[in-house]
């Protein structure tokens, strides 16, 4: 198995044994791709929710919060695209029967060539040592530039198929790739054909057409259709934003790589409204900022990278990815488009309603352009948990399993342990955990030893574990320590709220 696949494993089954994650309906087996989280994961949530909210909706003066229905009138999805062109291109292995999305199988095959250009960099980084230097290598190494050629002719001619509904063509590139389902090891393949993601259900007894409803694919179109009613009620002025975070629902004909791709999953978008023409600027704008919002967590730059866009979509004249290094590679985490006026036009046009605004400067009418900054929770959750996930092999010869998770994030930000569970010591360590509660999600524990209860908060990620002895009650010190350094200081009880409020503030994060 290659590291990667080991190591992604071994976070999947942390988050099930800390309470972080568990499957759907398990009791039953389960459901394909849909998950639950747990009391640490929802902690986690909620705490990415709020680092979202902070900074995109408290901390801007001109962007304000909503929270739209789930359903949605039918019509929505025929303005947006939704009902016709939301669809991924599926393909049939017909010896194993498996089902995959035609460009994902391509986008896999390309994988493992920048894997391979990865291997050509880590072998040279070995034989050069320190007068190593990536970036020369991969501009100038023939066969690193072969490799590169090769994944942007695949590329070019897989975007160019699927922007023209091309899905003939689409196949024959597969085959000629000579791309296998790993399953049966065959490329006997289907005819790729289009397959539409929005989920159907049906609203009171009627069974007729018309009130077909859909679970929402995005949350985006709940923000277009309240464009006004945001506008009038809070005097926005444009350039201004409206932020929302909630569920959608796609159909995923492949739901893998547990909770990367579910079929229920949760979304923080914001529509970011302005002056048509201005586009650029702002595109250019949401995309640094949001760039900076990723790195202010401090888990490595070379995590994340801008892939731009070739082939846009039906709405967008710009648009680009900020993707993750996850265990299983780079991947899609956020989403920056320039919508232009899109989809406000359309759903002027279907619902007959006028949603233009008045610039009092320009002394003008129009439909303003948009621009969107759109991240999964769920993936942002798992790019979380899965750089902070740490093996360490400690001086004593023991290993220890931490999760890093940057503080402010953490789930239990203090964990208050009395050594022993008599002399008075539980008593006082349920003192502490009053003191500190209103302000911090803490966790009061008196089981197992000492030893045993620092390795359970280190792989919980708990910033800090706060140790209740004998000495406290003589002279209200306690020992503090740090879950990266495990450094263990002795302090007085009064310091604990302002050192644990030093490092959970969002100012040194944000700031
Ligand atoms: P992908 O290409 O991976 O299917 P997408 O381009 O369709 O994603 P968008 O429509 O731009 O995704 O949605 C915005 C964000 O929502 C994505 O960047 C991703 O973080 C998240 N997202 C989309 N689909 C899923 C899913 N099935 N499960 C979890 N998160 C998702």
């Amino acid at each position: 198995m290659a590291n990667y696949e080991n190591i992604f494993k071994k976070v999947v089954a942390h988050c099930k044994e800390y309470g972080y994650i568990f499957q759907s309906s398990e009791i039953y087996d389960g459901l394909a791709a849909t998950y639950d989280y747990g009391p640490n994961g929802v902690e986690l949530k909620n705490n990415i929710k709020n680092y979202w909210w902070k900074s995109m909706v408290n901390m801007h003066e001109n962007i304000v919060g909503l929270d739209s229905a789930i359903f949605m009138h039918p019509t929505t999805w025929k303005a947006s695209g939704h009902t016709d062109a939301f669809n991924d291109p599926l393909i049939d292995n017909k010896d194993s029967k498996k089902r995959y999305r035609a460009d994902i199988l391509i986008e896999d095959y390309i994988a493992k060539i920048e894997v391979k250009i990865e291997k050509d960099c880590l072998k040279a980084s070995k034989r050069f040592g320190d007068a190593f230097n990536k970036q020369k290598f991969i501009t100038t190494n023939s066969r690193v530039l072969d490799r590169q050629k090769q994944i942007d002719i695949i590329n070019s001619k897989m975007n160019a198929f699927l922007s023209k509904g091309n899905l003939k063509d689409v196949k024959k590139l597969i085959e000629e790739l000579d791309i296998k389902c790993p399953i049966s090891g065959t490329n006997n393949w289907t005819d790729v054909r289009q397959f539409n993601l929005m989920f159907k259900t049906q609203i009171g007894a009627a069974s007729d057409n018309s009130s077909d409803l859909y679970l929402r694919p995005e949350t985006a179109q709940g923000i277009f259709v309240n464009f006004l009613n945001v506008q009038k009620t809070t005097r926005m002025k444009i350039p201004f934003g409206i932020a929302q975070i909630g569920k959608a629902f796609r159909n995923e004909i492949i739901a893998r790589q547990f909770i990367f791709r579910m079929r229920e999953f949760e979304q923080m978008e914001m529509q970011f409204f302005i002056r048509p023409g201005e586009e650029i600027k702002w595109y250019k704008y949401w995309k640094d900022f949001r760039m900076k919002w990723h790195t202010s967590l401090g888990m490595g730059e070379d995590n994340y990278r801008f892939h731009d866009h070739e082939t846009l979509a039906h709405y967008a004249n710009a648009a680009t990815d900020i993707e993750f290094k996850f265990p299983f590679g780079f991947k899609e985490l956020e989403g920056i488009h320039s919508r232009t006026d899109f989809d406000l036009k359309a759903h002027q046009e279907c619902s007959g309603k006028k949603l233009q605004y008045f610039d009092p400067e320009l002394e003008e009418n129009y439909v303003p352009y948009v621009l969107e900054t759109s991240i999964g929770l769920d993936r942002m959750f798992l790019a979380i948990l899965s750089s902070s996930f740490t093996e360490e092999k400690l001086e004593n010869g023991e290993n220890r399993v931490v999760l890093n998770i940057p503080p402010i994030l953490s789930p239990i930000k203090a964990a208050i342990l009395p050594l022993t569970k008599k002399d008075n010591l539980p008593e006082k360590a349920r003192e502490i955990m009053k003191s500190l509660q209103i302000d911090f999600n803490c966790q009061y524990e008196e089981k197992d030893s000492i030893g045993k209860r620092y390795r359970r908060q280190d792989a919980i990620g708990t910033p800090y574990c706060i140790t209740v002895d004998h000495q406290t009650l003589k002279d209200n010190t306690i020992t503090l320590r740090d879950r990266t350094s495990m450094k263990q200081e002795r302090i007085s009880i009064e310091k604990l709220h302002s050192i644990i409020a030093e490092k959970v503030n969002i100012s040194r994060y944000l700031g």
